[in-house]
């Protein structure tokens, strides 16, 4: 949600805000144009995970009468949850740039309060690498990501070929330039009927197995604690390093790794 035209600060981005209301609305519009654009490209079914907050920012009774929506979390596979290999393509809507990154408006990897770095096999990745990653896996490109100018250029850097749709140009953490809602719309429609041209040309983005998985937390106790599990080893005061076998192996570690608390309750 931090990626959609508009949206600049925490008042837009949850239900303490403002603005959160509005901003739902703008958010399943531009949802909304992205499946127009993939539908006039001849794409005839279509899931959406709402991937933001709490997991339940899009209006179910605003989007088409045949797509459906993954909602609600903690859920394994994080923003991909639904993802398998009868799909042919995804596109990111609203993507944000990573807490490595230092332009990009309210830029951060996952947990803006708890991560300050999240590397596969060395690299650090954006949210949207990570996720490319994932579909990689099931053999699924990205075709199209939209966001402030940071959050599409890093994930045009890593995933190669992905159309992108650039909303606003940032000034800082908490400001940018933002095109209208309309415009804004437009450019998703545009980057996603490109993306969908060439769709068989977009190279996955495949990381090699076995995955070295990084996490690098803002406090002490996260990496302390967690290196106590076997297989967990602590790369520095702040960071753990973890093995695993691949990327769907990755993606419920690191959904683990922000879920977990002795305290869950149901
Ligand atoms: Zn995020």
């Amino acid at each position: 949600m931090e990626g959609i035209g508009g949206v600049v600060t925490g008042e837009q981005l949850g239900p303490p805000g403002f603005e959160y209301a509005r901003f739902r609305e703008l958010m399943t519009e531009e949802a909304n144009a992205a499946i127009t654009a993939a539908r006039e490209a001849g794409a005839t079914e279509f899931v959406v995970a709402d991937s933001h907050g709490n997991f339940q920012n899009l209006l179910p009774e605003k989007l088409p009468a045949d797509v459906q929506l993954v909602r609600g979390g903690p859920r394994p596979h994080g923003m991909m949850e639904g993802i398998d290999g009868s799909f042919e393509g995804v596109v990111f809507v609203g993507y944000h740039a990573s807490t490595t990154n230092p332009a990009g408006v309210r830029a951060h990897s996952f947990s803006s309060a708890n991560l300050a770095d999240v590397r596969l096999n060395g690299t650090s990745v954006t949210e949207g690498a990570w996720n490319a990653g994932l579909a990689a896996h099931y053999g699924v490109p990205i075709l199209a990501v939209s966001g402030d100018e940071a959050a599409v250029k890093e994930v045009q850097t890593l995933v190669k070929g992905v159309a992108g749709a650039v909303v606003k140009w940032p000034y800082g953490f908490h400001s940018a330039r933002t095109l209208s809602p309309e415009k804004t719309r437009a450019a998703i429609r545009d980057a996603v009927s490109r993306g969908m041209a060439r769709r068989k040309e977009i190279a996955l983005y495949r990381v090699a197995a076995p995955i070295r998985l990084e996490i690098r937390f803002k406090s002490y106790r996260p990496a302390e604690v967690l290196s106590w599990l076997p297989g967990v080893e602590r790369a520095d005061a702040h960071a753990v390093r973890y093995t695993v076998r691949d990327m769907p192996e990755a993606s419920r570690f690191l959904a683990f790794v922000l879920n977990y608390q002795a305290d869950l309750q149901p």
